[in-house]
């Protein structure tokens, strides 16, 4: 099937409140086009060198997401161009973020990314961590950015139900941070979680966002 037709079919099963993020790493430029076409404006990168790449050789309503590990060093030249950071897995880097942000004059909406996989290789906060950071004062004076929910991946399993605990444990972490220190918050309300292999179930589990690379575009060759 075409990219258009996997586009609209993915369309029809996702429940309206729940935003499609065309993860298109690794993909040629023609092949977003051809999403963007079919009506798709959300797309993911993960990496920042491709997004400013490709960038400028696409329509300048694309809403571009940053879905993979972000070094501090790069966030100045990713900030003008992203709409949405997932990844934001250390106080650290929202730090940076916001540093960067206030010299651009601008407010860049992140989610912090928590570790809910039981692999090694994951990034991510832990629940602690993330109460920690919420905790301190000067998190409270960061300006620059805001916080609008959570990320998450699954471990790679076939296992079902490993797949629909973890993504309930995002969900349990969203509803206690929400409630704890995001109450007055509109903007806290994304729950990212979800890729072609397991988007069913983490909508079922109360996705708000779900990323999908290879159902829509094919298999990755590289
Ligand atoms: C690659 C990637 C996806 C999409 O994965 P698919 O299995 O191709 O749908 C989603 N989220 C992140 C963070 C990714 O790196």
């Amino acid at each position: 099937m075409g990219i258009a037709e996997n586009i609209q079919r993915l369309r029809a099963t996702l429940p309206g409140h729940v935003t499609l993020v065309a993860v298109s790493k690794n993909r040629p430029v023609s092949d977003i086009l051809e999403a963007f076409q079919a009506g798709q404006r959300d797309f993911g990168e993960n990496k920042v060198q491709e997004l400013l790449v490709k960038h400028p050789q696409l329509p300048s309503d694309i809403r571009w997401h940053l879905i993979g590990h972000l070094q501090t060093n790069k966030v100045r030249s990713m900030l003008p161009l992203v709409h949405l950071v997932h990844s934001v897995d250390s106080y650290r880097l929202l730090k940076e973020i916001n540093r960067e942000s206030a010299k651009m004059n601008r407010v860049t909406a992140c989610l912090l990314q928590f570790y809910i996989a039981s692999e090694e290789s994951k990034f991510g906060f832990s629940l602690d961590e993330a109460v920690q950071m919420l905790e301190d004062s000067e998190y409270r004076s960061l300006r620059n950015v805001s916080v609008r929910g959570v990320m998450g991946m699954a471990t790679f399993t076939d296992n079902q139900e490993t797949v629909r605990q973890e993504f309930r444990e995002l969900l349990r972490i969203f509803t206690f941070l929400k409630e704890e220190y995001f109450v007055s918050s509109s903007e806290f309300r994304e729950v990212s979680m979800g890729m072609s292999g397991d988007y069913r179930l983490a909508v079922e589990e109360g996705s708000t966002m779900v990323r999908i690379g290879t159902s829509i575009f094919g298999e990755r060759t590289k």
